[in-house]
């Protein structure tokens, strides 16, 4: 009987202390077992869009680091499609950009992800487009939710007033089985919007403004 008190004693020990630990873990990284995939578009041969010679492979891969960054301080455990200047095509093939989608795909549909984002910049021939868009597949249920709450963020915080839009024929995102979303940061072809993307604190920005949209995700779940 002594022993079964003893048991019962530390048993309860046990779990207030994993509760306290769990509590202080959440309060402070909130992203806390959560694991996130980050995708910067295109690298290497593939520059994206660009503009002289700023390209938008560069800008992305750049928020990129500062995301993951940000991520790994609130507890999130991250991994990334691609962390330098190359595209993830297989060798000697003979539609590289398929290929280098398609791997991005496996990497992320083979992952344990619970979310991933892929960060790329908009282009078009007007320069009088601008601001951030994000852009989503609805095979999986929750994309239209994180899109709304990631463009909700970016309207509030970087003053575009677009909307998030559901777009069911990009080739990579609509093989994706894990939540997600396309952020299209801003227009490279845009004077303005190419200005703020290429400065440093503007991508900082952007970071912390999805960083914080993903703990909104995982809370208002
Ligand atoms: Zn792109």
């Amino acid at each position: 009987m002594k022993k079964y008190k003893l048991y019962s004693f530390f048993s309860f020990f046990f779990l207030i202390c994993l509760f306290t630990f769990v509590s202080a873990k959440t309060v402070k990284e909130p992203l806390y077992q959560k694991t996130i995939f980050l995708d910067a578009g295109h690298g290497g041969p593939d520059s994206g869009a660009l503009y002289k010679n700023i390209y938008e492979k560069d800008i992305n891969l750049s928020i990129v680091k500062k995301l993951e960054k940000q991520l790994k301080e609130k507890g999130a455990t991250v991994f990334l499609t691609r962390d330098g200047d190359y595209d993830l095509s297989v060798p000697y093939t003979i539609n590289r950009k398929r290929s280098d989608l398609s791997r991005r795909g496996n990497m992320i549909n083979r992952s344990d992800c619970d979310l991933y984002l892929s960060i790329h910049l908009n282009a078009d021939t007007s320069t009088t487009y601008h601001g951030a868009q994000v852009f989503y597949d609805s095979s999986v249920k929750e994309n239209k939710k994180i899109a709304e709450l990631i463009q909700a963020d970016l309207k509030q915080q970087l003053y575009t007033t677009r909307e998030a839009k559901e777009k069911n024929d990009m080739y990579l995102f609509h093989r994706l089985k894990k939540p997600g979303v396309l952020v299209e940061v801003g227009y490279i072809s845009n004077p303005n919007d190419r200005y703020l993307l290429m400065q440093e604190t503007y991508q900082e920005k952007v970071a912390k403004i999805l960083t914080n949209s993903i703990i909104s995700y995982f809370y208002e779940k």
